[in-house]
């Protein structure tokens, strides 16, 4: 066997919340259920990623795990930084496939936007993840894995920055991952994990209506919801995923996940785009919908990106349009776009997806006959 080939045989301790570790310790090493805390201690609060480094585990469980397990994180192949100070990595996996994890520092707190899969299978027509096919989930591992690895790079810089916020938003739908993200992000908010609250982190998903339900039993986190069209219609144009799970069944399951977090809201995230979905009569019909349960509207400026056939809708028509929804006493907050320079802004990311599916193929032959009756 190459050593390449053990090393992948080896489980991966990034992928195991501490029900799961516990019982790894219990059934496989037959250890007690706590080195589960102690081991998951080092791991996240002191970033260690070798077991020679875990001083109170006796030296020869160090040993024994050193040969059936392994803290393996996704290797970095491009680290960008932005003039805002948002930051990109682009981060590969097993198979040459890649994703992307974007860190938005702000004055007092610092938001990961994580991928969930490579590629998309949705195919919501304004994204250019959709555009680029599917190829598949990620593993716990890599999940957890991207917190990991950005996690430390901050704790390490100077002056130190932490991640306070995690949101399940970039490349891919979380909800079709459902057992690995729950996973990842009951890693997130242990306290011997990321610790993060639960508010803190966030799902956001293009509404899998059956699966918002299953989220509800799994998983104490935020909810957001991409809604982008205030009816079917439009919707069914701009989110396919509509024309199985409509808007009234949609905003059903977020009133059944609310109620059972009755000091939470749920968030809507409408991204605008020029003469699409950004006039004053869509924002009170948005009103409308949304009226009925505890919301919050993030406003989205649509972020283009090449050979798209959506425009960012002009700076007055968006102020009109957070104008009406936020007098009918409505939170709406306007998603400064950050990371433009470097392609991370929301919906932009495309990492590098050997695509399944063969979206891609189409969606550059789509590209090139636009370019060909522009030039015509
Ligand atoms: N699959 C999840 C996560 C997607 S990305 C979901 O659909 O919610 C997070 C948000 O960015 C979604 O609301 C998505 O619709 C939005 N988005 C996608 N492409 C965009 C673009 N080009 N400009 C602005 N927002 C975009």
């Amino acid at each position: 066997m190459t050593n390449n080939a053990a090393s992948t045989a080896k489980i991966n301790l990034l992928g195991l919340d501490r029900s799961g570790l516990g019982a790894f310790f219990v059934e496989q090493m037959g250890e007690k259920r706590f080195r589960a805390d102690q081991v998951m201690k080092w791991m996240y609060h002191y970033f260690a990623d070798d077991f020679e480094q875990m001083t109170d585990v006796g030296k020869a469980l160090r040993q024994r795990l050193a040969e059936v397990a392994q803290i393996r994180v996704p290797s970095v192949q491009v680290d960008q930084q932005s003039t805002d100070g948002t930051r990109k990595w682009l981060l590969s996996l097993d198979g040459g496939n890649g994703i992307e994890a974007v860190f938005i520092p702000e004055p007092r707190r610092g938001t990961l936007c994580v991928s969930s899969q490579v590629g998309c299978g949705l195919n919501c027509r304004f994204c250019a993840t959709g555009k680029q096919g599917f190829n598949r989930n990620l593993t716990s591992a890599e999940i957890v894995g991207q917190v990991w690895h950005v996690a430390r790079t901050l704790a390490q810089q100077t002056p130190p920055r932490r991640i306070t916020n995690v949101v399940m938003m970039g490349m891919g739908e979380p909800l079709l991952n459902f057992d690995n993200v729950v996973t990842a992000m009951n890693i997130m908010r242990d306290d011997f994990g990321f610790g993060l609250a639960n508010k803190r982190v966030t799902l956001s998903t293009a509404g899998l209506v059956p699966k918002i339900d299953e989220l509800s039993d799994a998983a104490d986190v935020s909810l957001a919801v991409s809604l982008h069209a205030p009816d079917d219609a439009l919707r069914d144009h701009l989110v396919p995923l509509n024309k199985k799970y409509p808007i009234a069944e949609l905003l059903d399951a977020c009133r059944r996940y609310q109620a059972r977090r009755p000091r939470s809201s749920i968030t809507f995230e409408y991204t605008l785009m020029k003469d699409i979905n950004d006039s004053p009569a869509q924002a009170r019909a948005l009103v409308k919908r949304l009226r009925t349960l505890p919301s919050k509207l993030n406003l989205i400026p649509f972020n283009p990106f090449p050979g798209t056939e959506f425009e960012c809708s002009e700076p007055e028509t968006i102020e009109t349009f957070q104008r009406i929804v936020h007098e009918a006493g409505i939170i709406t907050t306007l998603r400064r776009t950050r990371g433009q320079d470097i392609d991370a802004a929301c919906g932009q990311l495309a990492g590098m997806v050997d695509d399944r599916t063969r979206r891609s193929e189409q969606f550059r032959q789509e590209v090139l006959e636009r370019a060909r009756r522009a030039a015509a």
